[in-house]
């Protein structure tokens, strides 16, 4: 998608009505959520190193993406990406045009992570009210994803093929 697209999409979005969606609407970012810089900061505090942050040639660009093991982790705020544990509802205004974007959020979503599976990726989504629940049960699963590896090796091959993996998937 090209930026001129995205612009003009934005431009149509309804002015929001509501404070509650305005404050939700202005606090959308994509990289360096609230959320987001927790978890990092708990993968860092259990020992991970070399994770790359926002890559642009990987699909979806994922939040944190560990190279060389070809795992990439999402962290996903609930209201955008329409998380499945909190079922959010729709906004009362606008509906119709919440609806079509949160469908598009999804679509976009699961077709990132598809492009991703198919280059033998595997793929974390992290949500934010489970990290909100529980922070050390979704470091745990990172673990688990990574193996038995350990965690110098990571950095170490991280360091090593970065450069390698930007030429792989650089046709996004
Ligand atoms: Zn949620």
């Amino acid at each position: 998608m090209t930026k001129e697209n995205t612009y003009r999409r934005d431009k149509r979005s309804p002015t929001p009505k509501s404070e509650a969606v305005s404050r939700v609407m202005s606090a959308n970012k994509s990289k360096n959520t609230k959320p987001e810089i927790l978890f990092r900061k708990a993968l860092w505090k259990a020992g991970f190193r070399g994770y790359r942050l926002h890559q642009k040639k990987l699909p979806g660009r994922p939040d944190i993406a560990f190279t060389t093991k070809k795992v990439a982790i999402f962290v996903n705020g609930c209201f955008w990406h329409r998380c499945p544990h909190c079922k959010l509802k729709l906004p009362k205004s606008n509906t119709q045009f919440w609806e079509e974007k949160f469908t598009k959020n999804i679509r976009r979503d699961q077709a990132k992570q598809a492009e991703l599976a198919k280059h033998d990726w595997k793929v974390l989504v992290v949500w934010e009210c489970e990290l909100k629940k529980n922070m050390e049960a979704q470091v745990e699963k990172v673990k688990k994803l990574l193996g038995d590896i350990k965690k110098y090796e990571v950095e170490q091959e991280e360091f090593l093929k970065a450069a390698e993996e930007e030429e792989l998937y650089g046709n996004e």
